[in-house]
């Protein structure tokens, strides 16, 4: 029917159906409330999103029924609230698996956190020592114990800890250069995702960019000449989350603090992914680690704390202590600060690199990353084993496929990795993948080729036992 012309149609329809109308004889909510599965809900969930949900189930009833259809009883009405609401429950921030092989995945929450620092949070149900002097009884430091630790690990001065690593670019260039030139290559004018682009972090600091160099070379030379007596600061990014590779050149740290010998400079190296032991051994490539950059002369060196330390989201700044006390007192420190469940997960995180040989042990990041691929591979055997078993309508193969650090560390670095391929008769890849992420735990798989991959690398202990599962329930 035409909107246009369909006046008097609806109106004698609507006359004539008038009392048997399925959208009049909708139970109302307080009916709906008095369910005893609905007052089981509300126990559950809460009255708000019970409520929300008896509204949308009786929307979704009111939208969708038409004059003549018949009236759905209490129990159908009360099917759909439940749908509903569990719909939204779905939301809910919770644990997953990751299959996908990416260690650091940005949207599953970056690094999986230690054990032990989990285990800490546990106390917060209580008060904590977050910023008291217990010697003395008055106000005391903050971050205190976090600061001293990432100090001894890396052999810097000083310590200052924010909010995440943007944030700590952008904090240095606020305190110590606003209003000055800050000097960096164009081979570094990186954009992390997220919206963050240097060149606009830099804007909004205050700072005045001055760009040298091309994309692929920049010599000393080119800092050099782009000294003025106005340049307080020459910025070094890590290209952590790409490589410029070919005929490049680019100035290490140890070159850049040869011009403070011409006039007052700060060199701030961006390490971004903080890594903090060497897993040459291991069979990944070389990464600069922070201590090297300290070691270099950096004034100052920024990272994450969620990247290659294997901890909660965090800005670290360490480097010479007048420098980070002037950033200290600077209005925007207290803005970015972090809070205790932050510091305390952190402090447990740092505190494992004092013993760095049982890292592989103690902290998943560094595990996952080093993990050889053979041990995946007799995992992946296993679970393929166990699987077939089941006779499932389901292709499963065990195949080499490729890990990656992600989370801007470790650019272009493949780790190889073993994993399940499956194919499904019944389900393509997109609506296997969508399968797996509606399991309880949610399974993040990845496709490539057309095929499903449940990467090894990147499981955690239980993880296998949730996939078997799971595909025993999907197929
Ligand atoms: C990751 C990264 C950042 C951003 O760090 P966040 O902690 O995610 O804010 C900045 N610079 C570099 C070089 C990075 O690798």
């Amino acid at each position: 029917m035409s909107k246009k012309n369909n006046g008097t149609d609806l109106n004698r329809l609507s006359s004539n159906f008038k009392n048997n109308d399925p959208r009049r004889n909708l139970p109302s909510a307080s009916i709906l409330l008095e369910e005893p599965s609905i007052k089981e809900a509300i126990s559950e969930f809460s009255h708000t999103f019970v409520m929300d949900a008896i509204h949308d189930a009786l929307k979704w009833f009111r939208d969708n029924l038409k004059a003549g259809d018949s009236s759905p009883d209490i129990s159908t009405v009360v099917d759909k609230v439940n749908f509903f609401l569990l719909q939204n429950q779905f939301q809910r921030l919770r644990s997953v698996v990751n299959a996908t092989g990416v260690i650091l995945h940005t949207n599953l929450g970056r690094a999986v956190l230690p054990e032990r620092a989990v285990k800490t949070l546990s106390q917060l149900n209580h008060c904590c020592n977050l910023q008291i002097d217990l010697e003395t009884g008055q106000r005391g430091k903050r971050h205190y114990m976090s600061e001293y630790l990432i100090c001894k690990i890396t052999g810097a001065e000083s310590a200052l800890i924010v909010n995440n690593n943007a944030a700590a670019t952008f904090l240095i260039l606020s305190a110590l250069c606003k209003d000055k030139e800050v000097i960096i290559s164009r081979g570094q004018l990186i954009e992390i995702g997220g919206s963050f682009r240097l060149p606009e972090c830099i804007n909004q600091s205050g700072a005045i960019m001055v760009e040298v160099g091309t994309t692929n070379k920049t010599h000393l030379r080119d800092y050099e000449q782009a000294l003025t007596e106005n340049t307080a600061i020459i910025l070094r990014v890590n290209p952590s989350n790409y490589r410029i590779v070919g005929f490049t050149e680019d100035v290490p740290i140890t070159d850049l603090v040869s011009l403070k010998k011409k006039q007052p400079l700060i060199i701030v190296d961006d390490q971004g992914c903080g890594t903090l032991i060497n897993l040459e051994k291991y069979g990944l490539p070389k990464e600069p680690t922070v201590q090297e950059s300290i070691t270099a002369g950096a004034d100052l060196v920024c990272f994450s704390g969620d990247k290659m330390i294997g901890g909660p989201q965090a800005g670290i700044i360490v480097g010479k202590k007048d420098l980070i006390q002037k950033i200290k007192k600077h209005p925007f420190t207290r803005m970015l600060r972090i809070c205790k469940l932050t510091d305390m997960v952190l402090e447990q995180t740092l505190r494992l690199f004092l013993e760095p040989e049982k890292l592989i042990e103690t902290n998943p990041t560094i595990r996952m990353l080093t993990i050889p691929a053979e041990t995946l591979k007799r995992k992946a055997m296993n679970l393929k084993k166990r699987l077939d078993k089941e006779k499932l309508n389901l292709k499963i193969e065990v195949k080499e496929c490729e890990s990656t650090t992600g989370g801007g560390s470790y650019p272009a670095t493949i780790i190889k990795s073993y994993g399940l391929i499956l194919k499904s008769p019944k389900h393509n890849p997109d609506r296997l993948c969508y399968l797996l992420r509606q399991n309880e735990p949610p399974i993040i798989g990845r496709i490539k080729n057309d095929e499903v991959i449940l990467d090894m690398r990147t499981l955690i202990k239980g993880d296998e036992e949730e996939i078997f599962k799971a595909l025993i329930k999907i197929v």
